[in-house]
Order: C-alpha cells, then structure tokens, then sequence
C-alpha cells in the first residue's frame, strides 16, 4: 500500500525532525520550516509513528534537525527505527560524527548528509557561527569509512562561497562522497528579503556546464533531481543538484512528508499553514487506526508548492 495525494504524487519518504536546537547556527538556515519549538517526541512516540508510516508505505526516513546528533538519545531512536524502515539515513552538520559515526552504524543507520558548505576555517566560522571545520572534516574522513553513500552539502551563495565549488566537486572525488550542490530555498514571502538577493545563487548555469563535461548524467525519482559524474584529478566525481525555487518539475515529483520535532506532520518545508497535530491524539490513546487517519488527511492536504 501507498497513500497517493490528490495531484496523484505518492508519499514515500518521511523526514523527521528530531529537535530543532543546533550547536551551530548558519545564518540561513530553514530550520525545515519548523517554527514551532517545543517539547521533542519521545523515542518510543517517534518509533511508532515511523511504524504506522511503515504499514503506510514509506519506507525512507531521514532523520535531521536542527541537529539531530545532539539528542542524548539519538542511537537509540535510530536502533527503535531501524526495523521498520529500508533506507535510513540522517542529515547532520558532522561535528560529532568522529565519536558518533561508529554508534550511529551499529544501530542500523544506512547513510549520512553531512553539510559543508566551505573547505576554509574562517568562512565557516562566519557562516555557522562556530570554528569547528577541523572537527567536522574528522567526521567527513570517519563517516566514508563506515557508510556508502556520504553526501556532501553545500548549500551554495553568491560571493561567499560559488568560487569553491570546484575545489569542493574534487575534495569529493577525493572522499568518494557525493556532492549535493545546493539551491538557497525561501517561501515566497522571503524572496524580496535582503538575504536572498544577495546570497541566492542559481545552479543552472552550472548544470549547463556540467551537461557538457559529465561522462554520464542520471536522474534522481525524487524531485527529478540530476547527477552529474564529472571527471577531476581523483577520479570521477558525482555531483547532485538541487534546484527548487520556482521549479515545478521538482514540486510534481516530491514524495515526501515531513514531521516536525514537536509532533506534527507537515506536508511542505516552504508552507506556513499545514501542520497536523499527531502527538496530541497519540499521547492521548489513539488507536493506531486512528493514526493512520491523520496521516491520510495530511497526504490529502500536500500540494505542490511550486506550480
Ligand atoms: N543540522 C543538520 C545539518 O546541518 O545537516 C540538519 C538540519 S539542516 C536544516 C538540513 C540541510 O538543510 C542542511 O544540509 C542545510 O545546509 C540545508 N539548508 C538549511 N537552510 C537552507 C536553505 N535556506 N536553503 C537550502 N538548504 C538549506
């Protein structure tokens, strides 16, 4: 069984918010659309939402945040998933993959997305806030040696760091990481803000390049997402773009459902009024019946934000 939404999109990934504190602060991050910041869902109460999305088809789970390494309990969560999911993966900003990692693996987690945005100490400390790249670089070179894939991050910005791309296509092929380049993302109240103006940089004069001197290019089911795999000095270097602003390609093919640390579905990351309370009627003795219900009406509720 897989629930399908009324523009016929099936729903096959959950992303799960695990909380939304971090321990750096990039200065534009989404926080996965979450503004909402109370009470975190248990491991118990995470483990059976993840089951009855099981029963509902969605067998992708991505964990992420805020920083989702930061909970005490996080290889627990990812021990109590693990049965019910076939690809789980986290996203993380790697600064405590070095003594994680290891854990993370031994719970069951397939697969990671560390985000790096820059190879140089200074401009990630400006743009995180903290000066942690030697710590996170340690976790890069300790997840590629217990998962497959690694994905790398980059979300890129104009005059910050679009100039590192390259250097960035190469330290993956020298990892063997992938490396997802990616688009600045704001709802549509935002666009005129001064932040994206002078930041977004967009992606598609790259992939024109990119169409010119991959040996092979494929697409992703997902968003209909390409990856590149383009020839560098350490090999071939496969490189996933990730275009959403504006692009209805992406939005036709999303199948993803997300639930916000607090305990809510929430249909899109750019939407501002589709929350859906899970928490309270499983806290208060739902039946799991009842729990499919909720997820039924958020599935009806998707829509494409782009169009
Ligand atoms: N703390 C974790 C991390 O750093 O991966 C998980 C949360 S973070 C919100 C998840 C991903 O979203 C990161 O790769 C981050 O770079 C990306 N991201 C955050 N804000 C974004 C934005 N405005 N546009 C595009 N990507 C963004």
């Amino acid at each position: 069984m897989v629930l399908v939404d009324r523009f016929g999109r099936p729903v096959t990934n959950l992303r799960i918010s695990l909380t939304n504190e971090c321990n750096l602060n990039c200065f534009y991050c989404h926080r996965e659309g979450q503004t909402l910041n109370f009470e975190d869902m248990k491991p118990e109460e995470i483990e059976r939402i993840v089951r009855i999305a099981s029963q509902l088809g969605i067998k992708k789970v991505k964990l992420t945040g805020g920083e989702p390494t930061i909970r005490k309990d996080i290889v627990e969560i990812v021990r109590r998933i693990r049965p019910y999911v076939e690809d789980l993966s986290m996203t993380t900003n790697g600064t405590t993959l070095k003594l994680l990692a290891e854990p993370l693996k031994e719970a069951g987690l397939d697969r990671v997305n560390i985000s790096l945005d820059t190879l140089d100490r200074e401009k990630y400390k400006a743009i995180t806030g903290f000066d942690v790249l030697p710590q996170v670089l340690e976790g890069i070179d300790k997840a590629v040696k217990l998962f497959h894939p690694v994905k790398l991050n980059m979300v890129c910005m104009k005059g910050l760091n679009d100039e590192e791309i390259w250097d960035m296509i190469d330290y993956a092929a020298q990892k063997n990481a992938i490396l997802q380049l990616i688009e600045i993302e704001v709802p549509k109240e935002m666009e005129n803000s001064w932040f994206f103006k002078k930041y977004f940089y967009p992606l598609k004069p790259l992939e024109e390049k990119f169409e010119k001197i991959a040996v092979e290019i494929k697409e992703r089911q997902m968003h209909r997402r390409k990856k590149y795999f383009i020839p560098t000095d350490y090999g071939i270097a496969e490189v996933e773009v990730v275009r959403s602003m504006h692009n209805t390609i992406f939005c036709a093919n999303c199948t993803r459902i997300r639930l916000t640390s607090t305990g809510h579905l929430k249909t899109c990351l750019l939407r501002r009024d589709d929350l859906v309370d899970i928490i309270t009627p499983l806290r208060s003795g739902a039946s799991d019946e009842e729990l499919i219900g909720i997820f039924k009406k958020a599935v009806l509720m998707r829509e494409p934000y782009w169009r």
